[in-house]
């Protein structure tokens, strides 16, 4: 299917924001411990229209923006950058979280890789969000990696073939 994806992207990371506030009033009443995070968007004033299954993406970017929640102390911001150049579209998710060991970076995409099993543990999950992320970018000829520095934060990135959209002869080009 063919979105524009400043809208695609706008629509998942509004979903979040308003998790923020939903999460804060159940915190009230439940008294457990409440997550502030702050997202930041940072996209490219151009249309990028592309041609993804909604669905899967949307699973994609979901865990990328839980991860970055759950892999950060209360009070850190997201960023989330949308850019393309000639022949690539490029999705980014910066946090300030917990940052991953150099070691560990080429693993996380692996099936039920979890770092510091203990900590994870705690955290829930099962360590294949990654894992079917990549499978989902990859069916889209894309790629997906992350630039990391411990105690720092983590910055996932998507990259998709760009392909400019052609609506088909149907156009007369000078109405357009
Ligand atoms: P789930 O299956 O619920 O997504 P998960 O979050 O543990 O479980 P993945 O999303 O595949 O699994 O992530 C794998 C591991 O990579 C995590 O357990 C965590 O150790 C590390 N990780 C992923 N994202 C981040 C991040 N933004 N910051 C720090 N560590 C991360
Ligand atoms: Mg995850």
């Amino acid at each position: 299917e063919y979105v524009n994806l400043n809208e695609f992207l706008a629509y998942i990371i509004n979903r979040f924001d308003m998790m923020i506030h939903s999460d804060e009033e159940n915190a009230a009443e439940s008294g457990a411990p409440k997550k502030h995070y702050v997202i930041k968007r940072d996209f490219t004033s151009q249309d990028i229209w592309q041609e993804i299954d909604t669905d899967k993406m949307t699973q994609v970017i979901d865990n990328l923006m839980n991860n970055a929640i759950k892999y950060s102390p209360d009070g850190g911001t997201i960023t989330v950058r949308l850019f393309r150049s000639r022949e690539h579209v490029l999705i980014s998710i910066a946090d300030q979280g917990l940052g991953i060991p150099r070691a560990d970076l080429a693993k996380v995409f692996d099936r039920f890789y979890r770092v510091d099993k203990a900590r994870s543990r705690q955290q829930g999950g099962t360590g294949l969000g990654l894992a079917i992320s990549k499978e989902i970018v990859e069916a889209h000829r894309g790629r997906i990696w992350v630039n990391s520095t411990e105690g720092k934060g983590s910055t996932f990135y998507i990259s998709l073939p760009y392909e400019a959209y052609d609506p088909g002869g149907d156009w007369d080009d000078e109405t357009v």
